[in-house]
């Protein structure tokens, strides 16, 4: 027969004597205890080792009908003993169970010590969260009925909830054992034959604190302290402790105690050396428990025990009776933690992220946060003191280090893994192959996007990310499927939206006098731009959210972030869908990109008997030879007759003029269409003259034929005529 429990009583153990009195700053807990319908027989006692107030009551339990949950010995009256100690009510009571043959091991909810205390008793865990939190705001009578639930549930079966199997609740720990415990948990699953493991493991923080690596313990290291890993992946255990632990034997009843004694003397063996001063007489032990189900808070159905051994290795006692002194186990950061606490368990896609200043290491770093380990970082820049007011790095430490390898280290250490890679060189000359990747460009970099958009890249989808107008807007431009729409018209398009919005308007007063378009002072690439941390996190916070809703999508997206800092309450967020575009790519090497809502709209006339002409509106980038349409104006005085069609004037200066003027020149007049109904897309004499005239004025012009069911695209260039 296994001896259960101590021979003393509690009140042997606590040393408690009867009072008379109750000191006035325990007269709730007192009261509510005396006035609950459950509870009877109320004696008050002190202790002389433990400052407090100790009351022992009866519960009246009310057993079920069908019998006592897995006929467990719990009685109709159980005695209680309440501790309310000298921080009572800041710190909650704790309740212990008088009755030493109480069945303990079978038991879940409960604290092997008393919160906050020295007392080492087996003790309710009432609530899940933090009890002392709950005290505070409930008060003492709720406590009470907290007390009777908790009996009710016991004899009920209902202290396991759905969620999982409970684990034994650990106070007064010595110290905290953090571990790979999903890893480790995996590799107890896959041995057949060891049952046990050598690991190193690392004094991280003065005694209390060591982490354990998954790595084997050799004699060669030095450095690290050993820590037994003992388990049994047969058996399953849904017991718990029987008392609170001092010897290893109170391990017992857990079926992988049996494995203790062959480890150790394996162990030994292996690694004592009685000539070494360094070995050894205490050792660090896990003991994996299996249980019949997932337990709370981890991933697998181990649950581990940690505790301080103390074992001389050189006497090499019976396991038995040497002390022990538990610790406190706890699962080490990783990716799937972290997908759990952010709440972004969903399937990531892998990151290239290029340009890694303010905007981009701060959206690097939300990203691995919420598990996007998986991070191609670019950037040729070195950090420098001032890059600490607003880099996702704010310490001194990094400075003269390229800002790819920066964060990537810090990416590669949060999780203690090395999914994040760093190219420290401009995206045009790296050797990253970004096929799988999703791309994020937070370069504001002009000669970025012209890489990006010569390349005809393969990648997963790509979003652009700048802030314009000083700070104010942070804008995000998602390419559609296939590139369509691209980059260039999908912010073309935004540019075109902007004119026509009295906020946005202002993104083109960056720009200044000389001709250049889209180079319109975007960001913060400028070292000088003045623009405080908190905006640009701001800008920064919602890229994540809306990589995950928009990257999928076949269409382009835009998404606009207005904060205006002097005047908060006019800041909003919006989106703008951008259609696909009829892309035409002309011999010469210019490429023609039409809405296709436009071209559509504007197709519907070639089934008018009469011609009809309309006004291209857009922009034009000559580096890159392209022509992005994104609207037309048709005047409504325009001559139609059957061959032949004259420009009305109705309108054309206030439309274009003001799209014109408002946007800098970047929006503007590009060139024009007309219909050859029932005719093909090809150039009639009238129209040779048109182009002649045209290139006279020695700008750039796109004139687009359409004829019935094709369409034909020319670019009139100076002197030239480009088909
Ligand atoms: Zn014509």
């Amino acid at each position: 027969m296994e001896i259960m429990y101590m021979s003393s009583s509690i009140y042997e153990r606590l040393q408690l004597l009867p009072i008379h009195s109750v000191e006035d700053k325990y007269i709730d807990i007192y009261t509510a205890l005396k006035n609950n319908s459950q509870m009877s027989n109320i004696e008050i006692y002190k202790s002389n080792q433990f400052e407090g107030l100790f009351v022992s009551a009866l519960v009246k339990i009310s057993i079920p009908s069908r019998g006592v949950y897995h006929n467990l010995d719990i009685r109709k009256n159980e005695r209680i003993i309440i501790y309310s100690g000298e921080n009572y009510p800041i710190v909650a009571p704790s309740v212990m169970i008088a009755r030493e043959d109480f069945p303990f091991s079978f038991v879940p909810h409960l604290n092997t010590g008393v919160n906050r205390s020295n007392i080492d008793e087996l003790n309710l865990c009432l609530y899940r969260g933090d009890i002392d939190e709950w005290f505070y705001k409930n008060g003492a009578t709720k406590f009470c009925d907290l007390i009777n639930e908790w009996f009710s549930d016991l004899v009920n079966g209902a202290l396991i909830k759905q969620d999982g199997f409970e684990t034994i609740r650990i106070n007064n720990n010595i110290a905290v054992l953090e571990a790979d415990f999903e890893k480790i948990s995996k590799k107890i699953e896959a041995d057949n034959k060891r049952n046990y493991y050598f690991f190193k493991m690392e004094n991280i923080c003065g005694n209390v604190y060591y982490r354990v690596s998954d790595d084997e313990f050799s004699s060669n290291d030095y450095q690290k302290l050993p820590c037994i890993l003992i388990f049994d992946n047969k058996n399953v255990d849904d017991c718990y402790f029987t008392t609170t632990l001092s010897k290893a034997k109170d391990l017992s009843n857990f079926s992988s105690y049996s494995r203790l004694t062959h480890a150790l003397r394996r162990f030994r063996s292996k690694f004592y050396d009685p000539k070494s001063k360094y070995l050894l007489n205490e050792i660090w032990v896990i003991m994996a428990i299996k249980r019949p189900q997932q337990v709370i808070g981890t991933f697998s159905c181990y649950e581990f025990i940690g505790f301080k051994l103390s074992f001389n290795f050189e006497e090499n006692p019976a396991v038995d009776n040497c002390n022990i002194r538990l610790a406190t186990t706890i699962q080490s950061l990783n990716k799937n933690i972290a997908e759990k606490l952010s709440g972004t368990k969903y399937e990531k896609c892998s990151i290239a992220l290029i340009g890694c200043g303010a905007l981009g290491s701060k959206i690097a770093m939300s990203l691995a946060k919420m598990g996007y380990v998986q991070q191609k970082l670019v950037d040729n820049d070195v950090f420098l003191p001032h890059n600490l007011i607003r880099h996702e790095v704010t310490t001194p430490f990094y400075i003269g280090l390229n800002k790819a390898r920066i964060m990537s280290s810090k990416i590669n250490v949060l999780f203690g893994k090395s999914e994040s890679t760093f190219y420290e060189e401009e995206s045009f000359i790296s050797n990253a192959n970004y096929n799988n990747d999703f791309i994020i460009d937070c370069t504001a970099s002009e000669r970025n996007l012209y890489w990006y958009l010569m390349s005809n890249m393969e990648c997963n989808g790509y979003c652009r990310c700048e802030i314009f107008m000083d700070g104010k807007l942070g804008v995000s431009f998602f390419e559609g499927s296939k590139h369509n729409p691209d980059i260039f018209d999908t912010r073309a398009y935004f540019l075109y939206y902007s004119v026509q919005d009295n906020l946005l308007q202002e993104i083109f007063n960056e720009q200044d006098n000389e001709f250049n378009e889209f180079h319109i002072g975007f960001g913060c690439s400028s070292d000088t731009m003045i623009l405080d941390e908190a905006t640009i996190s701001n800008h920064a916070s919602i890229v994540p959210h809306i990589l995950e809703k928009y990257r999928n999508i076949d269409e382009g997206t835009v998404v606009i972030n207005y904060f205006d800092k002097t005047n908060l309450e006019n800041n909003f967020v919006r989106k703008l869908k951008v259609c696909k575009f009829n892309t035409y790519d002309l011999e010469s090497g210019w490429k023609v990109h039409i809405m296709e809502c436009v071209i559509n709209s504007v197709r519907e006339f070639v089934n008018q008997s009469n011609e009809n002409m309309g006004l291209w509106i857009g922009c034009i980038d000559n580096n890159l030879k392209r022509i992005t349409i994104v609207d037309t104006y048709i005047p409504p005085d325009n001559l139609r007759a059957k061959n032949k069609v004259t420009s009305g004037i109705k309108g054309v200066n206030k439309i274009i003029g003001s799209c014109e003027k408002k946007s800098c020149g970047i929006i503007r007049y590009i060139g024009e269409w007309h219909t050859h109904p029932n005719g093909r897309a090809v150039p009639s004499e009238l129209d040779k003259r048109t182009f002649a005239e045209f290139s006279k004025l020695g700008k750039t012009y796109l004139m687009t034929i359409l004829g019935k069911g094709e369409e034909g695209n020319w670019i009139v260039h100076g002197e030239e005529t480009y088909e």
